[in-house]
């Protein structure tokens, strides 16, 4: 799972509300037989946070169902999860059936019971899910399959309780409304509108209608991702010549080899001899494209790339049209003119207005960049001697490459020794530290954890208060842990959940990464890459261990808006390019030398590599899908394939092949979230690179303005979580609206 997906994930937690009172009266009695771990913690909600199962057997009860301090990672098995999910459902449906009968339109009376219950169910659930990426096995698969389908039910009729509805209706329309606070506002409109957009307010035919819609865009949905894995399962090529792998890395020889070996009944294959396996998957394609001399063959790769998913049995064309339409009706149902407006009803952008002049802003600003990509490497490959004719589509990642390796290369094992992760993750803290007036110490083994590997951290205010903690899971295990990297929840700030009267529960972070693992006695040593993902995660983390918000139900990254939560993750990647913050996380296995110049260079000239071809690339994305489901008419004559192109003369510096089907694999917006929604990876860039010019405006060298504007970034962004609207956020922060000069300056598109 990406952290993108994990986010989410996080996010709908909030749809997962519940509540009970025999956890409260069990935990009471279990904590009369539990001890307190003697830590070294002198103040006294530590001590309640952090306490510990004691080791002598009073693990009578499920370990999942222990809601006290932290999940109890050392005990929890996968023969727990069924008894233990069960049991819970069966107290949330019955507590949930109790709240419904008896609706009471308060916020004590209706929303901090489906906060407790929500947080009853993500406690025990995450814990499950949170096993599932990092300590996967047979056993935990299968329990978590087993209990799943319940699951989704619970939070389906949740969503979809109309009783519940009522009952927030009631409050915005009674007195109760006037003795909220604004968070408290923007929590119950968040919650109205989640359950309209469920279909709740629909009646009688509407509803109905409704609910067909929803279950048959669901199957198609599915259908869409199962055609694009099928279609690319069924492709591949054996190839036997040595002829037809020439230039590929050995990492590439490998895998083709090893694939060959599993899955093209060639036992015999090796990296030096073949056979190898060609697939459409991206560790197999990319490097093909990248490296691959053989140019029919690069051909025949691209073109079967693009054409996946379109014919036969496996056509996805019927679907998008199906699905457009689909969604278009669903929107007018919901009082919406097109499926855009209701996507746009739930985030940062007010209007598709909005969406379509930066976007437009951001493609007039990159194309002629763009333009001049192209040219440079139809010179390179023509003065090569080794390209014939005008550059088509399967040339331009092949000689592009040729252009970087020229330029820019550098080698990754070089710049690995410069950053063993131990130097690296004192660096972070210490950036952390200055920028955001807190203190972080290592805590490690006091708290139980999934693996020897993972890191335990205490997060401390000035006042030497804790107010968090995070655990750090950094290493690649690809033998029972998800690839990828993710920040998720353990526990979130909250008053309501906490087990301390009128005190917040605080709240922890998973940060999990897959970076290169310690060999031998040498430490991690972590690529420039792995290094940014850890900038990126810790961004996640911080904006949920920095909230000053109680409401649990609005703080951390709960109840922000999609399209401006990666806002903390980008800003803090943008850090890892600031030279001193590199020095500062550098420094050689052997020698202890911080990073030389050249290197650097390197980096920062990589990063702005052909920006303005990548910048088009999102934009084209990110156009077709606003325009798939706002402009476009799925009854009419225009198909989707037709607005691809339409968008393309105007994004695409080389014009897609005629038979171009690239929209039957863009499973982002068919089969995924994106729908009118892809638009949100440029929007977050630009919050987060305007964010980080404000420190570069004040001067990066400015010790006193940075640490001044550290302290209002975490009083703004970091602190007010889902609390206030985030443009308002933004601007508390950056004294006006978002402006995307900075993303442009920093891909060097300015
Ligand atoms: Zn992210």
């Amino acid at each position: 799972m990406t952290s993108e997906s994990a986010v989410a994930k996080a996010a709908t937690h909030l749809d997962e509300k519940s509540f009970n009172n025999r956890r409260n009266n069990r935990r009471n009695n279990r904590r009369k037989n539990r001890t307190p771990r003697s830590l070294v913690l002198a103040d006294e909600s530590l001590e309640i946070l952090f306490w510990m199962n004691d080791s002598n057997g009073q693990q009578d009860d499920n370990p999942l169902l222990d809601m006290s301090g932290l999940p109890k990672f050392d005990c929890i098995q996968a023969e727990h999860v069924v008894p233990a999910i069960r049991e819970l459902l069966s107290d949330l449906e019955g507590d949930f059936q109790a709240l419904e009968d008896d609706v009471v339109p308060t916020w004590e009376g209706l929303v901090e019971p489906l906060e407790r219950m929500g947080d009853r169910l993500s406690f025990s659930w995450g814990a499950v899910g949170h096993l599932l990426g990092v300590k996967n096995s047979d056993a935990m698969r299968e329990a978590e399959e087993e209990m799943q389908p319940s699951v989704v039910v619970f939070s389906l009729r949740q969503g979809q309780s109309q009783a519940v509805y009522e009952g927030l209706l009631a409050m915005r329309e009674g007195d109760e409304w006037g003795r909220l606070d604004a968070c408290q506002h923007r929590i119950v409109e968040g919650m109205i509108r989640d359950a309209k957009h469920s279909g709740v307010g629909l009646a009688g035919e509407d509803q109905e209608r409704f609910n067909a819609i929803a279950e048959e865009s669901a199957q198609l949905a599915t259908k869409f991702s199962n055609n694009v894995l099928d279609a690319t399962k069924a492709f591949s090529l054996m190839l036997t010549d040595e002829v037809e792998v020439v230039g590929l890395p050995e990492s590439w020889r490998d895998l083709a080899a090893q694939s060959a070996r599993e899955e093209g009944d060639a036992e015999n294959a090796t990296a030096q001899t073949g056979p190898w396996r060609l697939t459409l998957d991206h560790p197999s394609l990319q490097p093909f494209l990248e490296h691959g001399k053989n140019r029919s063959l690069r051909e025949k790769l691209y073109r079967s790339y693009v054409t996946r998913a379109s014919e036969g049995e496996l056509d996805n064309a019927p679907i998008i049209a199906r699905t457009l339409q689909l969604k278009r009706e669903m929107a007018k149902l919901l009082g919406y003119d097109t499926f855009a407006e209701l996507s746009l009803s739930t985030k940062m952008a007010e209007n598709v207005g909005v969406v379509d002049s930066l976007l437009e802003k951001l493609r007039v600003a990159s194309i002629d960049f763009a333009k001049n990509d192209l040219a440079e490497i139809e010179a390179l490959a023509n003065a090569s001697g080794n390209h014939e004719g005008a550059l088509r589509h399967w040339d331009i990642t092949y000689w592009a490459e040729r252009l970087r390796e020229q330029r820019y290369d550098y080698s990754e094992e070089e710049l690995r020794s410069y950053f063993p992760f131990p130097k690296v993750l004192d660096g972070l803290l210490a950036l952390a530290e200055r920028l955001f007036d807190v203190k972080f110490a290592y805590a490690d083994g006091e708290t139980p954890v999934w693996h020897p590997d993972v890191r335990f951290v205490r997060v401390f205010d000035r006042s030497g208060d804790q107010i968090a903690a995070f655990l750090l899971d950094p290493y690649s295990r690809p033998s029972e842990k998800r690839g990828g990297a993710w920040m998720d929840e353990c526990v979130g700030r909250s008053t309501v959940c906490s087990d301390v009267p009128g005190q917040a529960r605080l709240p922890v972070a998973y940060l999990v990464c897959n970076q290169t693992p310690p060999v031998g006695d040498s430490p991690s040593l972590m690529t420039f890459q792995e290094i940014e993902t850890l900038f990126h995660e810790f961004g996640h983390g911080l904006q949920h261990m920095l909230t000053r918000v109680d409401h649990g139900l609005a703080s951390g990254i709960r109840n922000v808006e999609w399209d401006a939560v990666e806002l903390p993750s980008q800003f803090m990647e943008n850090w890892a390019y600031y030279k001193q913050t590199l020095l500062g996380i550098s420094g050689h296995v052997e020698t202890g030398e911080p990073l030389p110049d050249a290197l650097y260079d390197k980096i920062v000239a990589a990063r702005t590599y052909r920006a303005g071809s990548m910048m088009l690339r999102q934009l084209n994305f990110g156009m077709t899908d606003l325009e798939l489901h706002h402009q476009h008419d799925p009854t009419g004559d225009e198909s989707a394939f037709d607005v691809q192109r339409r968008v393309s003369e105007r994004t695409a510096v080389m014009q897609p092949l005629p038979e171009d089907r690239f929209l039957c694999s863009f499973g982002h917006i068919f089969a995924g979230g994106y729908s009118a929604g892809y638009y949100s990876y440029k929007w977050a860039e630009v919050l987060s690179a305007d964010a980080f010019s404000a420190f570069e405006e004040a001067g990066l060298e400015d010790e006193v303005a940075v640490r001044d504007l550290g302290r209002k970034f975490r009083d703004t962004v970091l602190a007010l979580g889902g609390s206030q609207a985030p443009g308002e956020v933004f601007e508390a922060f950056r004294g006006r609206a978002p402006q995307p000069d900075a993303l442009l300056r920093h891909a060097g598109l300015a």
